[in-house]
C-alpha cells in the first residue's frame, strides 16, 4: 500500500463540514473562510475541515 500526501491533502483540504447539519461540502479554502459558501442543507455558513483527529 502506497500513500500519496498530496492525493490526500487534496482530498481532505477541500472538504469542509457543515458545523450545524454535518453535510459535506467541497470547496476552495479561501471562499470558506470568506463566508461565501451556504450550506444547502441548513442554509449556515459555519464550516469546519473534514478532518478532524
Ligand atoms: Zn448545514
Amino acid at each position: 500500500m502506497v500513500r500519496f500526501p498530496e492525493a490526500e491533502a487534496r482530498r481532505f483540504r477541500n472538504v469542509f463540514v457543515c458545523r450545524r447539519c454535518k453535510k459535506k461540502i467541497r470547496s476552495n479554502n479561501l471562499v470558506i473562510l470568506a463566508g461565501k459558501i451556504i450550506c444547502k442543507g441548513c442554509g449556515c455558513n459555519k464550516f469546519r475541515p473534514v478532518r478532524k483527529k
